[in-house]
């Protein structure tokens, strides 16, 4: 497999995240930001570090990133800066690129003007946070889409025991188990007669309404 090459506009919490995980995992990362001190904190975490504005078109153009197979716009609170670099970025080309959102408004337009995938890392990690609150037990939260989610829930002390038809989600809250967790592996068709032991992860799937009955009940 080809090394991916990947650059991240915008070295704020997020973007330098993102950056330094691309990096760490391997692949050729070009941070971009309009601040030389951002760069230079950044150069060492990656491949290349260039100070440079993003709403600069000639300047984006010669750094070649229609080369580049994946960039992430990440640039939250100038609005427009964000938008112009995504409206630039996309008539250069860039195969895939992906841009964080402020708000839904914003989230739309990146949309609209062509960004392949809008991300709202601030959104996603209150919901997440919230569930997490609601119980200990829940692990993860991930919004499939505006109705449906994917829940991962260590297995409360009622359900240590029993098996996924004495449980019987799918009847008593409409949600299916996709998978179950176990010391690290991963049972990703589980059957009826599986029984749930102590530490076991449950990841289920369903509506939002049907996931928020079954947490609580799970809680
Ligand atoms: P986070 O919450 O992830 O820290 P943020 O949403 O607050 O980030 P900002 O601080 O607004 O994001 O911007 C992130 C970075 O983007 C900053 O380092 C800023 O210098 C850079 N940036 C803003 N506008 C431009 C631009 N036009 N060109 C290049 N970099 C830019």
């Amino acid at each position: 497999m080809p090394n991916k090459q990947y650059a991240v506009i915008g070295m704020g919490r997020f973007g330098l995240s993102v950056a330094r995980s691309l990096s760490k995992l391997g692949f050729d990362v070009l941070a971009i930001d309009a601040s030389e001190q951002r760069i230079q904190d950044v150069a060492d975490y990656v491949t290349h570090a260039v100070a440079v504005d993003s709403t600069d078109e000639e300047a984006l153009r010669s750094l070649g990133l229609r080369n580049f197979d994946v960039v992430v716009v990440a640039i939250g609170e100038d609005i427009q800066a964000s938008i112009l670099t995504t409206l630039i970025l996309k008539e250069l080309g860039v195969p895939q690129l992906i841009v964080k959102a402020q708000n839904e408004l914003h989230g739309k337009v990146l949309s609209k003007i062509g960004a392949d995938k809008v991300v709202f890392p601030e959104r996603d990690m209150g919901i997440r946070v919230a569930h997490h609150l609601i119980s200990p037990n829940i692990l993860e939260y991930i919004e499939l889409s505006n109705d449906y989610s994917i829940v991962e829930l260590k297995a409360p002390a009622f359900a240590v025991g029993k098996n996924l038809r004495q449980l019987d989600v799918r009847a008593k809250y409409k949600c299916n188990v996709l998978a179950i967790k176990m010391d690290g592996e991963l049972n990703i068709s589980p059957n009826a007669e599986d029984i749930i032991k102590e530490n076991d992860v449950l990841v289920i799937v369903g509506k939002n309404e049907h996931i928020a009955d079954l947490e609580l009940d799970y809680a």
